[in-house]
């Protein structure tokens, strides 16, 4: 049975952790057992089948000043890397987002973004599916809606959250425009276990050209958090366009990253198996300017 609404609401208003220490990604069945809004309505992440076709306006992207002399601060969170991206020395949002898109017509900024990888290559790293086809990676660009003035107070209301998801999938020709990884490849021994930090300085235009891509041809949904605890707060945009990122970066990430201090397990498969539909709206947006 689906949690009722009202019940819904109750969790929602009370749920202050974002992000608790108790959950694995392997029995992610279970999660609603200790947080229950995973198991109510409106979970992500699907398999993307789109009932609906829209023409709608090109979201509006707004690029802090100096990007070219920006810095990336990764964190290993122990199930993602995490990473905030900010012009140096100024902690000011690298983007806004402005969607004319009903129903998340709004001005959101970026929190931060991170990424859902596999344990190989060709096994499914994405969290979302188009049309059952899974990719090597999924990154997540996390938006939160500027009528709540922050994160942490937007992921109490339905309207809170817009998650920019952009699917990847591994490639070596560098001839193509290839998802920014910026060198980071090269230092994640850095950030091998939870909780270190690395900071790359470097020029951050090149997500300009990677966010104007993703965001040319979605799809969109009413979903949630795809970690406990599942707050059904997100309208997510997911890519039509599937973004090469560089085999180096994806290989590296699924061998000197790990899920404990100890380096018992290594953090692969960072990934929900997608969820019910159950009679959503899936929307594809073909723009027109
Ligand atoms: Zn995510």
């Amino acid at each position: 049975m689906v949690m009722p609404w009202w019940l819904l609401l109750i969790f929602l208003k009370h749920s202050s952790k974002v992000t608790p220490d108790s959950f694995s990604y392997s029995n992610a069945d279970e999660w609603k057992d200790a947080f229950p809004m995973c198991g109510g309505p409106m979970q992500s992440p699907i398999s993307l089948k789109p009932n609906r076709l829209t023409l709608s306006r090109t979201p509006k992207l707004k690029f802090a000043d100096g990007l070219e002399d920006g810095e990336i601060e990764a964190v290993n969170t122990g199930r993602e890397i995490k990473l905030k991206l900010r012009p140096r020395n100024r902690d000011e949002p690298l983007v806004q987002l402005i969607s004319f898109s009903k129903p998340m017509v709004g001005v959101y900024t970026l929190a931060q973004m991170h990424f859902h990888w596999g344990p190989e290559p060709r096994s499914p790293g994405s969290e979302h599916a188009i049309s059952d086809k899974f990719t090597d990676a999924e990154a997540h660009f996390v938006f939160f809606n500027n009528r709540y003035g922050n994160f942490k107070e937007a992921v109490r209301h339905f309207d809170g959250l817009l998650v920019l998801g952009v699917m990847l999938h591994g490639s070596d020709d560098e001839q193509q425009f290839m998802f920014p990884t910026l060198g980071m490849e090269t230092q994640l021994d850095s950030i091998s276990v939870p909780g270190r930090r690395l900071i790359i300085n470097s020029d951050l235009n090149s997500f300009r050209t990677l966010l104007r891509r993703a965001v040319s041809k979605f799809f969109s949904y009413h979903g949630s958090l795809t970690t406990p605890p599942c707050n059904p707060v997100v309208s997510w945009m997911v890519s039509a366009k599937t973004i090469p990122v560089s085999n180096a970066f994806l290989n590296n990430v699924r061998t000197k990253i790990y899920e404990d201090e100890s380096k018992k397990g290594l953090l692969v498969k960072n990934r929900r198996p997608v969820q019910p539909q159950l009679g959503r709206v899936v929307t594809q947006h073909i723009s027109i300017g």
